[in-house]
């Protein structure tokens, strides 16, 4: 198989906080090939969009490496960061507040193209063209970002993402703010863009039931750790750590293979102050001595699909592919 698109190892991101420090990402391992699609699922303050923003270069990476399109992506700095970050663009969740209310909406898609040394004329005209592409014709183009509903706004923002022949997208949350109907409208919107243009997509979002979808692989993240990433049947059918299993019982009748269901219960930890020993462990529903005090190794149970959890045994078997995703989950995605 070719070289992954993205890979990151060790990736490490901390802020300040106070006199102290807080690791928002810890030690993140991610592969993504061309053309695929690497959701990334967690909770609120699981260090999803702080990713984001890591792959962004919109925060400094405290450790780790950043491999993307062959570039020594996190050692990018100034002119040489500048002159490559059209390789990677971003739809955000709000596109309201990422659009400049003054612009008509084509200026604002054809804004890069200008920054890029595109003549003006080019720029509009390509502006246009992407717009009719993801479903923005005539006078609507004209129209201010307050004068559009808010699926009408992320597609400008998927326009502005795409006009500069990204090779990589990052979605952050980039349906959540949609009524269900109009979330299936712009997830087939970027699948359609996806197979149409070679894109790759990072997805990050708190909807499980999106990612039969959309996803092929998925790393589900728990206070700034992966604890579990695979492919996306495999990590749905057969998950094998106790957050995945708990956020996929979140959802009614959702749990694989008719097991208990065991929702995650309780609130995330501070992640200022992580717990010891496994983070998981003041929520966990089968945590057992040493939990709180050793931190699991990353276990392999497929050759793609691993987590970390101290009960889980190495194991060569993939997921029986004849297993059905749940049914909650294709309903979802259906809708
Ligand atoms: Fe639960 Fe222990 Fe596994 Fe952590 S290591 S998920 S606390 S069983």
């Amino acid at each position: 198989m070719s070289a992954p698109l993205l890979r990151t190892r060790g990736l490490t991101v901390d802020y300040r906080v106070g006199r102290g420090r807080l690791r928002a990402v810890d030690h993140v391992d991610l592969d993504l090939h061309q053309g695929e699609t690497l959701a990334v699922i967690g909770e609120s303050g699981s260090g999803k969009s702080t990713i984001a923003s890591a792959l962004l270069r919109l925060v400094p990476v405290a450790a780790g490496s950043v491999e993307f399109d062959g570039l020594d992506w996190a050692s990018l700095r100034g002119a040489a960061l500048r002159r490559e970050r059209h390789r990677m663009q971003f739809v955000p969740q709000d596109a309201g507040s990422s659009l400049d209310p003054r612009w008509r909406v084509r200026e604002s898609v054809a804004e890069p193209l200008a920054v890029a040394g595109t003549s003006a004329r080019q720029a509009r005209d390509r502006a246009a063209a992407m717009l009719d592409r993801v479903g923005l014709e005539g006078p609507l183009q004209e129209r201010f970002p307050h004068q559009l509903s808010g699926g009408q706004r992320q597609r400008v923002a998927i326009a502005r993402a795409l006009i500069s022949k990204p090779r990589l997208v990052i979605c952050d949350e980039a349906v959540s703010a949609l009524d269900v109907s109009l979330q299936a409208e712009i997830v087939n919107l970027l699948v359609e863009l996806r197979a149409e243009r070679d894109l790759t997509y990072v997805f990050i979002t708190h909807d499980i039931a999106l990612l039969p979808y959309v996803a092929d692989r998925v790393a589900v993240l728990y206070l700034g750790q992966v604890v579990e990433s695979g492919p996306a049947r495999d990590v749905l059918v057969d998950p094998q750590h106790p957050y995945t299993q708990g956020l996929l019982s979140s959802l009614p009748g959702a749990h694989p293979g008719g097991g208990a269901e065991r929702p995650v219960r309780g609130e995330i930890p501070d992640p200022a102050n992580p717990p010891t020993g496994c983070r998981f462990h003041p929520r966990c529903p089968v945590a057992v001595d040493g939990c709180p005090q050793v931190e699991p190794a990353v276990v392999p149970v497929s050759p793609a699909h691993s987590a970390a959890c101290h009960l889980l045994e190495p194991r060569s078997a993939t997921a029986d592919p004849a297993v059905p995703l749940p049914s909650s989950l294709l309903r979802k995605a259906r809708s």
